[in-house]
């Protein structure tokens, strides 16, 4: 397990910026991972969503994250999104057991990534970079799975506290399994921002890790608080490398991105969705008007040239989705 430094001469660099630089400054992150599990006929329909897959289905998770590696994909990002041990126990999992599966989340995408990139090598001239794995922390709206990490409504009862104390475990336990990189996604809010932010210096993580926000309205945190309040935020943090936006349809991307720009020094990492819309209270995608693979390989290059150094997919989009970003990307730089 590697500290996710190296020390070159003078420089210090982390594994992520390694990663971005050896991708030609903008590297690929997976896409949607219960998207394609369903697409292989897993049924999902369940409150645990994907993680559900890490109990019934191990090497169908290793498969998808197998076929994100052959589409280019230079991260994973690890089945843990709604994994989470008071999840796990609702479904009458003990806390080792529940423990158990986390770690195993990440230990399956180290071994897809190990037995691609032994693959790969042999491959004369080929374009791939050694892929590092993220370990995904969901949001707690995500593990309330009530459409909150949409709204960032959590209510009073939930402090800054509470939210750490939700998370902290979690992240001890994914850390621990020796992942590269640690990946909080669709954050609702300033406060669970904060919340990740702090536990990274309390329980003094050693890898690099970014947070990404979801947007409704493509310009504000879902809870209606601005993104100059949310980045300032994670701008006084030194254990977050990067930040950006996952799970908000592609058309309000590109704006966001240079918003980031003037609001924060670091990495910008974008990974939505297919522009289809989830309904939360449903438990369904509405149809989408925009976005096909073809779009993506246009804004690819777009979001790249505002400045984004991580692009990716995330719910609804495919390997051939992350194939298009990566062929568009790797054409023009
Ligand atoms: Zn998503």
């Amino acid at each position: 397990m590697g500290l996710g430094t190296v020390t070159g001469a003078g420089a210090t660099t982390t594994s992520l910026e390694d990663l971005i630089e050896r991708a030609g400054g903008c590297a690929i992150v997976d896409g949607g991972f219960a998207t394609q599990l369903e697409k292989h006929g897993a049924s999902i329909n369940d409150p645990l969503w994907s993680a559900l897959c890490l109990i019934k289905d191990p090497e169908l998770v290793k498969r998808v994250h197998l076929e994100y590696l052959e589409a280019g994909a230079d991260i994973l990002v690890t089945s843990s999104y709604q994994a989470t041990i008071p999840g796990f126990l609702s479904r009458g999992l003990s806390i080792e057991e529940g423990e158990a599966l986390l770690q195993k989340s990440v230990k399956l995408a180290v071994e897809a990534r190990d037995k691609f990139w032994d693959e790969v090598q042999s491959i004369p001239g080929h374009s791939y970079n050694r892929a590092l794995v993220a370990a995904s922390i969901g949001s707690y709206g995500a593990y309330l799975a009530d459409g909150s990490e949409y709204s960032g409504r959590y209510g009073p009862d939930v402090t800054l506290d509470k939210l750490k104390d939700f998370h902290r475990r979690r992240l001890q336990v994914l850390v621990e399994a020796g992942p590269d990189l640690l990946a909080f996604e669709t954050i609702p809010n300033k406060i669970e921002a904060q919340a990740c932010a702090e536990l990274l210096d309390e329980e003094n993580i050693q890898i690099p890790s970014w947070i990404c926000f979801s947007s409704v309205d493509g310009e504000n945190a879902p809870s209606g608080e601005n993104f100059e309040e949310c980045l300032g935020i994670i701008n006084k943090s030194k254990k977050v490398n990067a930040v950006g936006i996952n799970c908000a349809p592609p058309h309000f991307i590109e704006s966001l991105i240079c918003r980031f720009k003037q609001l924060t020094e670091k990495a910008i990492v974008v990974y939505p969705n297919s522009g289809e819309v989830w309904d939360g209270r449903a438990k369904r995608w509405l149809p989408s008007k925009c976005f096909d693979d073809n779009k993506f390989e246009l804004f690819a290059t777009r979001w790249r040239d505002s400045g984004a150094k991580l692009i990716g997919g995330c719910c609804r989009t495919t390997p051939s989705t992350i194939g298009a970003i990566s062929r568009a990307l790797k054409r023009s730089f």
